[in-house]
């Protein structure tokens, strides 16, 4: 099994709140994963990265950062200035933590037609590609697929942005359900794979960055996370869709029980993967 799963943050049943407490237990619960969620803002000392890298490499815990929620690169001046900082800043920190992917809210939609904010964000994301480089960071930014159509990252933007070097989509299949009532079946969660697998190749399956939870939505599109217990989220038939297309990477649990439900997940691939050999 070369799936990982893992919580979106330290587990709720770690000794402490900080994220080595976070990476310790992750592995105590045979989970394979842990994003560091900056999602407030990036707080994290060099020093303390320095020491999640040490347990998160002796523990053999693969790690991703979830950069700050206030990002717009559909932005001008001062906001968008802040928003490429607030994400240079993840990927500095999540590079000394061995973090290889930084996931991204790229930005709002607004009064813009939708072509041009991809032009927008594009650009904006050339930049900060450009600016980490030249440093020697090397962490792939991931741009998530949204839950709201007000957002930029549908499948398709989050797809299309990948001709930027450096970037590759953060699929939520929660979200991509919550758009729109659909994508919540075997067939159309192969479906997304096969696109991912049209555009990227192979490669793109072999090299996934995935969240996961309930959600709650209405014709606006999502409303909060859940647990899968009390949503309609058909996790049993993604998880059926991630054997088939024998799919790579890091599962991020997102429910509001994080480990709890990654367990959940966990076990149900382990299910589908036993059933199908
Ligand atoms: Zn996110």
């Amino acid at each position: 099994m070369s799936l990982l799963f893992g919580t979106a943050g330290t587990p709720h049943s770690s000794g402490g709140t900080d994220s080595i407490s976070g990476v310790r237990r992750v592995h105590e619960l045979g989970l394979g994963c842990m994003e560091l969620v900056f999602v407030r803002g990036v707080k994290m000392g060099e020093k303390t990265a320095r020491t999640v890298y040490d347990i998160a490499k002796q523990l053999g815990i693969r790690l991703s950062v979830h950069a700050p929620y206030y990002i717009n690169l559909n932005a001008e001046g001062a906001t968008l200035e802040a928003s490429k900082e607030r994400i240079l800043a993840s990927a500095r920190i999540g590079q000394i933590c061995g973090a290889k992917s930084v996931v991204i809210h790229a930005g709002f939609i607004q009064k813009f037609p939708r072509y041009t904010v991809y032009e927008r964000i594009k650009k904006a994301l050339i930049e900060i590609r450009d600016k980490l480089v030249s440093e020697g960071v090397n962490i792939t930014l991931r741009v998530e697929t949204m839950g709201r159509l007000s957002q930029f990252g549908t499948l398709d933007e989050a797809l299309s942005i990948t001709e930027v070097d450096g970037v590759l989509p953060c699929i939520d299949f929660s979200h991509l359900h919550a758009v729109s009532g659909k994508n919540n079946s075997r067939d159309e969660f192969a479906s997304i794979l096969s696109r991912i697998e049209e555009k990227l190749g192979r490669k793109g399956l072999d090299d996934m960055h995935i969240h996961v939870s309930g959600i709650d939505y209405s014709e606006k599109g999502e409303k909060n996370h859940l647990l899968f217990a009390e949503s309609d989220f058909q996790y049993n038939e993604l998880m059926q869709a991630f054997v088939e297309f024998d799919i790579k990477g890091m599962v991020i649990c997102e429910s509001p029980n994080l480990e709890d439900d990654a367990l959940v997940l966990k076990r149900e691939y382990r299910k589908c993967f036993d059933a199908n050999i």
